[in-house]
């Protein structure tokens, strides 16, 4: 599958990384065009790595990010811009306080919408990954991409709506990415019980909260990209003052992830043509014709 387009949309720099970004790598590699589009400059975000908590950093944070994105877009073979909106950041505390003055999750919804409709409708993507209703995890500004996503999958393919953005175009799918997946921990887990080997997540797989139910009885497309996993993670450990290289997300060795867990899990949200479920494929049911 080549010469198709695909648009990721996130909320933050680093989470096109944590995301959907070995798919992202195996559809560049294969002759297909992929953009990120972030949403906000992630100027909330803290240092998360102890590493990076050092003099100089800080102070050019903002340039950090975007010196730090344009390299992990360089190892996934990516394009991404940026939509421009203010980092929402975690309100922290109860009761949570309130969202700062200006902050992307106060947008009304028309202006961020207005803005993707224009990305869509000049980039023409095939298809669309975004988050689920729920963010995926609870950050504001997680939600609200979701929440903008969404109308703007529908506003694009619409003459009516924001007529000044450019001509209609009609994203044919669109897919919430589903990183959270239960069983592939505990299939990890059984993997180092095989091996007679300690667990590495064992406290994080107790912890989880399972009364949601596992998110794989929602995930109706799989993609093989185990190949890219080591792009993942370079891509990844680019966001050098967001990501403890000794985090948890590294902890599996990748040849286990490999060989146990070789995909990337995601949810067919809308469709505008006919497929199959369950998939393999983005671009499953997208015809050739389409890539014009
Ligand atoms: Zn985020």
């Amino acid at each position: 599958m080549s010469g198709f387009r695909l648009m990721a949309v996130h909320a933050h720099p680093d989470d096109e990384s944590s995301k959907g970004a070995a798919t992202m790598a195996r559809y560049a590699s294969e002759g297909n065009e992929v953009l990120v589009v972030t949403l906000t400059g992630g100027e909330r975000g803290d240092i998360l790595n102890p590493a990076m908590d050092v003099p100089g950093i800080r102070e050019r944070m903002h340039d950090v990010r975007r010196e730090e994105m344009a390299e992990a877009a360089r190892i996934l073979g990516v394009q991404q811009m940026w939509l421009g909106f203010v980092d929402s950041g975690l309100p922290e505390g109860d009761p949570t306080p309130p969202l700062p003055p200006g902050c992307f999750a106060l947008e009304p919804l028309e202006v961020p919408t207005a803005a993707l409709v224009k990305v869509i409708r000049d980039f023409r993507p095939h298809v669309m990954t975004t988050y689920d209703e729920n963010g995926g995890y609870p950050h504001p500004d997680h939600i609200k991409c979701h929440e903008v996503s969404m109308a703007a999958f529908e506003a694009a393919a619409d003459p009516e709506q924001f007529p000044d953005a450019g001509r209609p175009w009609e994203v044919k799918k669109v897919y919430y990415n589903h990183g959270f997946i239960r069983k592939r921990l505990v299939l990890f887990k059984e993997e180092y019980e095989r091996r007679g080997e300690e667990f590495p997540m064992a406290e994080w797989l107790a912890k989880w909260k399972t009364e949601q139910g596992d998110l794989m009885a929602r995930v109706t497309t799989q993609i093989q990209c185990g190949d890219f996993f080591p792009q993942r993670d370079d891509a990844l450990r680019a966001h050098a003052t967001q990501i403890d290289p000794n985090g948890s997300f590294f902890a599996v060795p990748l040849d286990i992830q490999q060989k146990i867990w070789p995909t990337e899990e995601f949810e067919l949200a809308k469709t505008r043509v006919h497929t199959a479920i369950p998939e393999d494929d983005f671009f499953a049911g997208i015809s050739k014709d389409e890539t014009q």
